[in-house]
């Protein structure tokens, strides 16, 4: 990244500003909503600057770093948009076993400096996430099941506030921010221009087992699963996607060694072994490599499509969860439509003091994903039927994820009741005037 002396302002109506617009959602289908100004900032001056000029002159601001939430929240109607994306610093201090990083940094620039010192962090699966956003909504990444979600790993950060000061916030001061920094997501009240992170010395092996069934499995590998979920290593990530015609469940195994890693993967080597259509396992001999590997060319999320995706959690029985959808996907309009599973091995809201708070073993998340926009009634009305179904067994919404305009009930429910009020409060104590625009 280049680092100009003053941000980059494109206001509306000006040449560049489509553009600048049209790049601030990762994906496709963009949302109509047009900021008063677009303001590229590469370091913490610019943005305290921004916010102090939009004080002044009593506009909202808005924050985006990878814009890669689904629902393009970070854009408003009106106001000022920051740009974070340009804030991408990064320094590792091996010993003390400490990153600091900007926003901007992105997962597979991270796990690439990591690597070098044989360390790791919960960095996000895709190699273009930014850390600005995933760590705000919480972050659920690499070794998740044992690292817990990538929040619980900020130490402190830099924060431009709504009374335009920056400071650092820490366990030793502003926690309240620090705690709120740990899964507010969309409502934070501030804009965070670094990060302290901890970091882990990173396990010997990883190892990626995939394997694919037909479709046709889905009820007796749900049930397979169902058995195999309250036992499930926390030092395991696995994944079930459903797409049409057949399933893939991924796992990756983080151990001490290569028989630990087979042990720990052992019951899902158990299930159909003459029914499974293809068996892959691979041994990443980094964190670059395991990223590379997650997101082969042909699994790689396009930010060319068009999606609709939201996200549930639910502790209702996995057989009954992934046959119902499973059911649905067989009637989407369009074959890249997909229905992703992550497994949890026990509740990730065990950690420091954190608004992050709302999380069950299944997060579940239907996407409607297709290319033409001419389909977009069809697949809307694919996606609204697949949520109705994962709705019915939901207890809460990942906040990273979720359509947060679908009903205000939604933002609640992604926290838990106390954490929820706690967060309202402070919002209204930092921020009285909402200078910070948080949803559409
Ligand atoms: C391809 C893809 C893969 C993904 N993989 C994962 C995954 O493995 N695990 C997971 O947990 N999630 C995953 N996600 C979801 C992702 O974590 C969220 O979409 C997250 O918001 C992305 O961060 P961002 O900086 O791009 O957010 P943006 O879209 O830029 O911003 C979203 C919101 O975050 C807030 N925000 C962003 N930056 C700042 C900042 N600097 N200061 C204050 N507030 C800010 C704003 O309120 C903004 O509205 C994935 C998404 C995509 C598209």
């Amino acid at each position: 990244m280049t680092v100009t002396t003053q941000p980059v302002v494109t206001r509306r109506g000006e040449p560049a500003y489509d553009e600048a617009l049209r790049a601030a959602v990762w994906q496709a289908r963009k949302p109509q909503r047009f900021p008063d100004a677009i303001v590229r900032t590469s370091t913490s001056e610019h943005v305290l600057g921004t916010v102090r000029e939009a004080i002044a002159n009593r506009q909202r601001v808005s924050v985006r770093t990878g814009g890669h939430n689904f629902h393009g929240l970070a854009v408003p109607d009106g106001g000022v948009l920051i740009d974070a994306s340009g804030l991408d610093t990064l320094s590792v201090d091996a010993a003390s076993r400490t990153a600091v990083a900007g926003p901007g940094v992105t997962g597979l620039r991270l796990s690439d400096a990591l690597d070098e010192h044989g360390l790791a962090f919960p960095a996000p699966h895709d190699h273009s996430v930014a850390l600005g956003g995933f760590l705000l909504a919480g972050g659920f990444g690499l070794n998740a099941g044992a690292w817990g979600p990538a929040c619980f790993s900020v130490d402190a950060i830099d924060v431009v506030t709504a009374s335009g000061d920056l400071i650092v916030a820490s366990e030793h001061g502003h926690a309240d921010y620090l705690w709120a920094a740990r899964g507010a997501g969309a409502l934070f009240p501030g804009v965070v221009t670094g990060f302290r992170l901890a970091l882990r010395p990173r396990p010997a092996i990883v190892r990626l087992h995939t394997y694919v069934y037909s479709a046709n499995e889905l009820p007796g590998l749900s049930r397979h699963l169902a058995a195999v979920l309250p036992d499930l290593d926390p030092a395991i990530e696995a994944v079930v996607v459903l797409a049409p015609g057949r399933v893939v469940v991924r796992v990756c195994a983080w151990a001490a060694d290569v028989a630990q890693a087979a042990a720990i993967v052992e019951s899902f080597e158990t299930y159909g072994k003459d029914r499974v259509l293809h068996r892959q396992v691979l041994q990443p001999r980094s964190l670059v490599e395991l990223t590379a590997m997650l997101y082969p060319p042909e699994a790689r999320l396009r930010p060319e499509d068009r999606r609709a995706v939201d996200a549930f959690w639910t502790d209702a029985p996995i057989d009954e969860v992934l046959p119902a959808l499973g059911d649905c996907l067989e009637r989407a309009p369009s074959q890249d439509s997909r229905v992703l599973t992550v497994l949890h091995s026990r509740p990730a809201t065990r950690g420091p003091d954190a608004v992050f708070s709302m999380c069950a073993p299944l997060n579940v998340e239907p996407s409607a994903v297709w290319s033409d926009p001419a389909h977009d009634d069809v697949n809307l009305d694919w996606s609204a039927a697949a949520n109705a179904i994962a709705a019915r067994y939901a207890v809460g919404h990942y906040v990273a994820s979720a359509d947060l305009t679908v009903d205000p009930s939604r933002v609640a429910r992604c926290f838990g009741g106390r954490e929820w009020e706690r967060l309202r409060e402070f919002r209204r104590a930092v921020d009285p005037d909402a200078l910070f625009h948080s949803l559409p």
